[in-house]
C-alpha cells in the first residue's frame, strides 16, 4: 500500500444513511443524490462499516483520527449502529491512537439515549440551525412542509442538558442573508453557543431543476447573492470584533486570522491553497473526492474493492486537490486578498472574471469585500498574538475609534464607498437597509413546503 503517497492529514465524511433525511430543507444540495443509487435502501451494512473503520485506522499516519458522520441525516441509522462503530474503533485501534467522533445532524430525532451515548463517547455534534424561528422555518421544513424549529431547539436543549460538545452550523440563503446581526445575537444570547459556522447556500440549477451534477452559471432564487454574503459576514464581524473576540468562535473569522498570521493551514478547506483532504464515503463504500463532489465524475472507487489508502493516495485525488490552485484565473492570482481567499471552493467557480476568463468564484465580490473590511482588525489581532497578547485586546483598541467610525457612516452618501474599507458602495454595505418588499416576500414564504427553485443568472 502506498503509505507515503497518502496525505499526512485527511478526513472522510461518512454518510451511512446516504442522502436520506427526515427533513426536506428546500435548499439541500444533497437530497437529489438519492438518484445516484436508485434501488438502494440507503443503510450502510455492518461489513462496510467494519471495513471503513479498519481502513480509516490503517490509512492514518497520525495518532489522532477523526471519524466524521454526516448525511442526509445520520441519526436515521439508530444509535446501535454507532455503538458498533465505537466497538470497531476499539477493535482496530493502534497503540496510542485517539479518536474524535463528530456528527452533523438536524437534531430533530435526538433524545436522552442519543445524548447519553454522545457524552459517553465524546462526540462533537454539529447542529444545523438557521437562526430564530421566523428565519429557520422558511426553508428547514419536513416532507409535509411542517416547520422544524421547535424540534431542533428541543434537540439542542438535550445536548446542553447532557453536556455534549456542540457547534451550530448556519446556512445563509437569500432571505436569511439579510439578517446577520439578528441571527448572530440569537445564537449567542438565546441559544448560548460559542462556536458558529456560516455556510453560503449556492444551488446551481441544471436544466430540469436538479443539481445532481454541477453545471452552468444559473443559481436558484434561494441562493445567497455574492455581495449579500459579503455584507452578512461584515456585519457579523462588526458585532463580534467589538464584543466577543475570545469568547465566541466564528469559523470563518478564525480561518481568516490564521491566514493573516501566515499559519500553515487556515483550518477551512475552502480557504486553503490546495485541497483534496476531505473525502466523502457513501453508504455502500463508494469513496468520492469531496463531499461537495459526490458525482459520478469524482468517484474514486469502492473501499470494498480497493483499499481506502490506494484511493486517497491516487493520482486522480492528488490532481483534484492541486487543480484548486492550478485552475485559478489571473484575476485571482493578482488579487490582494488571494492569501486569505485562495479562490474559495472550486465548486463555486462558475462565473467569468471582468475580462471574460472562466473559473471565477460566484462569491468573489462578497469575499473580496469581507477580506478587505477585516484587513485592519486582522492585522491588529495578528500583531497582538505575535507579541504574546490576547487577540481579545483588539476590542479595547477598536472601541477607542468606534465613535469616529459611527460619525463617518453618518456622513457617507449611498453612492460613495463604504468607510469600513470593504470596497463596496455604502448602500451595499453599512448603509444597506431592509426593504419592505423583501420583508413581505419573506413573510409569504414561511411554512411553504419545498418551493420549486427559480433559476436566475448570477449578478
Ligand atoms: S472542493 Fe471545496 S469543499 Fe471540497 S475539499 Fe476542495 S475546497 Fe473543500
Ligand atoms: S476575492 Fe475574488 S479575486 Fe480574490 S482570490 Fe477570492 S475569488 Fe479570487
Amino acid at each position: 500500500m502506498p503509505q507515503n503517497s497518502t496525505p499526512p492529514r485527511f478526513h472522510v465524511l461518512a454518510k451511512p444513511s446516504g442522502a436520506t433525511c427526515n427533513l426536506a430543507c428546500s435548499y439541500c444540495f444533497f437530497l437529489d443524490k438519492e438518484l445516484l443509487y436508485p434501488s438502494s435502501n440507503f443503510r450502510m451494512p455492518e461489513e462496510t462499516l467494519e471495513a471503513y473503520i479498519k481502513q480509516l485506522i490503517e490509512s492514518h499516519r497520525s495518532s489522532e483520527v477523526t471519524v466524521a458522520w454526516q448525511g442526509g441525516e445520520p441519526t436515521l441509522m439508530g444509535v446501535e449502529f454507532y455503538r458498533k462503530a465505537i466497538e470497531y474503533q476499539e477493535k482496530y485501534r493502534k497503540p496510542g491512537m485517539t479518536f474524535e467522533n463528530t456528527m452533523q445532524t438536524n437534531g430533530t430525532l435526538l433524545d436522552d439515549e442519543w445524548c447519553e451515548f454522545f457524552k459517553a463517547n465524546n462526540f462533537l455534534i454539529g447542529l444545523s440551525l438557521d437562526g430564530p424561528r421566523h428565519l429557520h422555518d422558511i426553508h428547514r421544513v419536513d416532507k409535509g412542509g411542517a416547520p422544524s424549529f421547535d424540534k431542533v431547539m428541543r434537540g439542542l436543549r438535550l445536548l446542553q442538558k447532557h453536556g455534549v460538545e456542540y457547534n451550530i452550523l448556519v446556512t445563509v440563503n437569500r432571505i436569511t442573508g439579510d439578517y446577520p446581526t439578528e441571527i448572530y445575537r440569537f445564537l449567542r444570547d438565546e441559544v448560548g453557543t460559542s462556536w458558529i459556522q456560516f455556510i453560503p447556500v449556492i444551488e446551481r440549477m441544471n436544466p430540469g431543476g436538479l443539481n445532481l451534477v454541477q453545471e452552468g452559471e444559473q443559481v436558484s432564487s434561494r441562493s445567497v447573492r455574492p455581495e449579500q454574503f459579503g455584507r452578512f459576514l461584515i456585519q457579523v464581524f462588526d458585532e463580534w470584533v467589538y464584543n466577543d473576540v475570545g469568547s465566541v468562535y466564528v469559523q470563518t473569522f478564525e480561518a481568516a486570522l490564521r491566514n493573516w498570521l501566515n499559519m500553515p493551514s487556515s483550518g477551512m478547506c475552502v480557504f486553503e491553497k490546495t485541497c483534496g483532504y476531505g473525502l466523502a464515503l457513501e453508504h455502500n463504500g463508494d469513496l468520492y473526492s469531496c463531499d461537495h463532489f459526490v458525482e459520478p465524475n469524482y468517484l474514486l472507487g469502492n473501499i470494498k474493492q480497493e483499499h481506502m489508502l490506494e484511493l486517497i493516495g491516487s493520482d486522480t485525488q492528488f490532481k483534484f486537490g492541486q487543480d484548486k490552485y492550478d485552475s485559478l484565473p489571473n484575476y485571482c492570482l493578482e488579487c490582494p486578498v488571494l492569501f486569505a481567499c485562495n479562490g474559495e471552493c472550486p465548486k463555486n467557480r462558475f462565473i467569468k472574471t471582468p475580462d471574460g476568463e472562466p473559473g471565477l468564484n460566484y462569491l468573489c465580490a462578497g469575499y473580496k469585500a469581507f477580506f478587505q473590511r477585516v484587513d485592519e482588525p486582522m492585522k491588529i489581532m495578528a500583531m497582538l498574538l505575535r507579541s504574546n497578547r490576547p487577540a481579545s485586546d483588539v476590542m479595547r483598541i477598536l472601541t477607542s475609534t468606534q465613535e469616529e467610525v459611527i460619525r463617518a457612516f453618518k456622513n457617507t452618501k449611498s453612492e460613495e464607498h463604504c468607510p469600513c474599507g470593504s470596497g463596496l458602495f455604502f448602500r451595499q454595505c453599512h448603509g444597506w437597509k431592509h426593504s419592505t418588499r423583501r420583508q413581505r416576500r419573506k413573510a409569504a414564504s414561511i411554512g411553504q413546503p419545498r418551493p420549486p427553485a427559480r433559476a436566475v443568472m448570477p449578478k
